[in-house]
């Protein structure tokens, strides 16, 4: 661990080019999805912010510096993020991409492919989207039918994937194909496909909230070059399932800072108080402080977790456990968000209600499916069950 001293004057740097560089118009404009379920968010002082950001390697700080990040150690980017959050700055640089195709290509991928790549996701001038469910393989995934035909210097993709997150505003697909129909698993290849050339059409799910967040994404007579190719051919799965650690470890453990932030603190804004300054509905407090408590523990889990991870080179099935965790609290707090506000709680549009409360009825809705992207609850356990606790199929 570094000690006191250079971490002090690593915040003091970050502090000095926060202060030369933050944009102040931005306060208040963060949305933490928006590099997934919307347009990328082209105001001119929001791209110039990503542009200085990719510049300094701050977008992706931890990234080493060839491939667009700043080489700091999680230590300094904890400062970074705590200077950021001092003066109402935020990182806009993310998405599915950064958080689980970068740190797969990183591992897997060759060194052309890492200096292409890389760079435009660290500046958020490109996005990836994530092509591995199909209308008949989403749980049982290695049943994907997507095909890739050899034809020497490239592929020919012909083929359907659906749920694609933000596929519609992508610039790529990073995701897995079938290159050998005699074999299942090992006839599957990770494939880089970019979105924006004939053959490749996008078809928005439009959901019941109005909103289309994702697509239906069809391939016919697509050309891939072979140097998008990544790993060798035939090793799709195996890259394909790092991928899906690197994703489940965000979705458990990314957002358990957020998680933390004290909901008896937030309750007692929101619902009436005994004269001792509690929670006065003795069941919502118990169920409150209940939840303050596990959120805490699962914090120190998870930081536990990304030293262990660090230390192997990498997640490893735990990531299943924190992904399952971390999406029952996730739903817990929503919901008790929804009934701290009472009959306001549940609403959807109109009058007598806030911004608030139009978010967390929102918010309560949107976090079901956190149980089902990523893997499935059932699936993380039956991962647990075969990888951590060595138990065999049921046959
Ligand atoms: C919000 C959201 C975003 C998504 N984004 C993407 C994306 O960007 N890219 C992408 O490729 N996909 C994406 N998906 C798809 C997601 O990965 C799949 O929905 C998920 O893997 C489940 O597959 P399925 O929907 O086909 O359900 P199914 O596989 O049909 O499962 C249906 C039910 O059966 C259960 N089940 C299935 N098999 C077993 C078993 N062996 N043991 C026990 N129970 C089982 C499941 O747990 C589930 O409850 C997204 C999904 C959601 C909800």
């Amino acid at each position: 661990m570094a000690d006191a001293e250079p971490i002090e004057q690593f915040r003091a740097e970050a502090r000095e080019w926060l202060e030369g560089n933050w944009i102040p118009e931005l306060k208040g404009r963060h949305n933490p999805m928006g590099m997934v379920d919307g347009p990328t968010d082209m105001s001119e002082d929001m791209v110039q912010w990503r542009k200085r950001l990719g510049e300094r390697g701050f977008g992706t700080p931890t990234w080493p510096s060839e491939y667009g990040g700043a080489g700091l150690t999680q230590e300094e980017a904890a400062v970074l993020d705590e200077e950021m959050r001092r003066i109402g700055a935020y990182n806009p640089i993310g998405g599915l991409a950064v958080g689980m195709f970068a740190p797969t290509l990183m591992e897997f991928g060759s060194e052309e492919q890492k200096l292409k790549w890389l760079p435009p996701l660290s500046d958020g001038s490109m996005r990836g989207c994530q092509g591995y469910s199909e209308p008949g393989a989403g749980s049982d995934l290695a049943s994907l039918q997507s095909f890739a035909e050899d034809k020497g210097d490239h592929y020919l993709v012909n083929g359907q994937k659906t749920w694609q997150s933000g596929g519609q505003w992508a610039d790529f697909c990073f995701g897995l194909f079938r290159t050998d129909k005699s074999h299942k698993h090992e006839g599957i290849s990770f494939l880089i496909i970019e979105m924006d050339q004939p053959g490749v059409e996008t078809r928005p799910i439009k959901l019941i909230s109005g909103k289309s967040p994702f697509c239906e994404t069809f391939f016919t007579d697509v050309k891939v070059p072979k140097e998008n190719l990544v790993g060798e051919e035939g090793n799709g799965w195996t890259i394909g399932k790092r991928l899906l650690q690197f994703e489940r470890s965000g979705i458990g453990g990314g957002g358990a800072r957020s998680l933390m932030k004290s909901l008896s603190e937030e309750a007692k804004q929101l619902v009436a108080l005994d004269e001792d300054g509690k929670i006065a509905d003795k069941e919502l407090r118990q169920e409150i402080v209940e939840y303050d408590m596990r959120a805490r523990n699962f914090f120190g889990t998870v930081v536990r977790a990304q030293i262990e991870a660090k230390a192997r080179g990498g997640p490893s099935a735990t990531s299943s456990a924190l992904k399952n965790i971390g999406a029952a609290l996730v739903q817990k707090r929503s919901e008790l968000l929804v009934e701290m506000r009472g009959m306001e709680g549940y609403g959807w549009e109109g009058e007598g209600f806030t911004d608030e409360d139009l978010a967390a009825t929102r918010d309560w809705l949107w976090h079901r499916a956190v149980t089902i992207y990523g893997g499935s609850e059932e699936i993380q356990n039956n991962i647990l069950a075969k990888r951590v606790l060595g138990m065999r199929d049921h046959q």
